[in-house]
């Protein structure tokens, strides 16, 4: 059961752990959210360009997934986004509805926190036992928080891993979990290329690019010509450990060439997701039990719900219930 004012910290403000947290403010208790990153929303998130932003990880949310998202939180920032969409032939591609968050991808999981603490900029890096009982979170800058009656980890497998110590089956179940790398580069181009003068979201590319979304076609996006490419999954593997620089010029001109256009972009930013997705998943829990035997920790993310944005809000939603039924 859920105790009303339990102190309970949830690493990880993605999807999946704002979730969490903002279902747990709701039945009165007091979560507290940490994260490494400067802000929220984990591979949901925007980044800067110059004095504009662009969504950097998922640039959608998919409708049935919105669906799910608005039956939790009605008031949700997410809008329904009318775009054309093709393959890089310039085929039109089946109509999938589309949702993105507004203004940027990380206000949604800024709306879920918004009456939370949350603490950015900390990297948890141990799990311990406090001498009074409950559970400390420690700090990669030497920190100590809490104690907490209970901790949620919700970050990706790999990272989750050293703060399951305490709890060695979903820590094991994190160890057999393998994600694979995604390359992105957003740039803003001086002005819209005239073949995609049409086009919104180009898909299915070749072995380099996997899709090119406009950014600034997106609802609540300021001025400007954004462009977010992102490489395939097997070219981010074969590239992982490549000069960003050198990926960035290989996004662009294979760009460039499915659209038939040379680019000069005024400004451009290139990010490795080494966790971008769940590639395999063996060992990972029945979605009955992601608490340890005690209750006191718990697993939420994309990789306990079998993968996506639909995989963390399955998690999510499966540790409240696991939470509320105390098992
Ligand atoms: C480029 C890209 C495109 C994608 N496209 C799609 C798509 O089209 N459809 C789809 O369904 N999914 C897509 N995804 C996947 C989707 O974004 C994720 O599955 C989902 O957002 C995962 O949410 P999460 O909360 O499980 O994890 P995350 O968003 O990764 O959140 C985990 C958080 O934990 C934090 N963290 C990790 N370790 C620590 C630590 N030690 N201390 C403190 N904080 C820590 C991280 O900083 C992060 O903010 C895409 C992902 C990327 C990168």
């Amino acid at each position: 059961m859920i105790q009303l004012e339990e102190r309970i910290a949830v690493v990880g403000a993605g999807l999946a752990g704002s979730l969490v947290a903002h279902a747990l403010a709701q039945r009165g208790a007091k979560p507290e959210v940490f994260d490494k990153s400067r802000g929220t929303g984990g591979r949901l998130s925007a980044a800067r360009l110059g004095s504009m932003s662009a969504d950097l990880g998922a640039p959608v949310v998919e409708q049935p997934v919105a669906a799910r998202l608005l039956a939790q939180c009605a008031t949700l920032p997410l809008e329904a986004w009318e775009h054309k969409a093709a393959d890089f032939e310039g085929v039109a591609a089946a109509a999938v509805g589309r949702y993105v968050a507004v203004p940027r991808a990380s206000a949604l999981t800024r709306h879920l926190l918004q009456d939370i603490p949350l603490h950015t900029q900390v990297r948890v890096t141990a799990v311990e036992a406090a001498a009074s009982g409950g559970w400390h979170l420690l700090s990669e800058q030497g920190e100590t928080y809490g104690p907490f009656a209970r901790v949620v980890i919700a970050a990706p497998a790999p990272q989750a891993v050293p703060l399951l110590a305490s709890a060695p089956a979903l820590q094991r179940a994190a160890a057999g979990v393998n994600m694979s790398p995604c390359w992105v580069l957003v740039v803003q181009l001086p002005v819209r290329p005239e073949s995609v003068a049409q086009l919104d979201w180009l898909e299915a590319g070749d072995d380099v690019l996997a899709r090119a979304c406009r950014d600034s076609s997106k609802p609540g996006r300021g001025e400007g010509e954004v462009w977010q490419l992102q490489a395939s999954s097997d070219w981010s593997q074969r590239y992982c450990e490549a000069e960003p620089d050198w990926v960035a010029e290989q996004l662009l001109e294979t760009f460039a060439q499915q659209i038939g256009v040379p680019l000069q972009p005024l400004q451009q930013r290139v990010h490795r997701w080494l966790y971008a997705d769940v590639a395999e998943a063996p060992l990972v829990p029945s979605l009955a039990s992601p608490l340890s035997s005690d209750h006191t920790l718990g697993i939420c993310g994309d990789w306990v719900g079998g993968g996506g944005a639909a995989g963390a809000v399955t998690s999510a939603e499966a540790l409240i219930a696991a939470l509320e039924a105390g098992r």
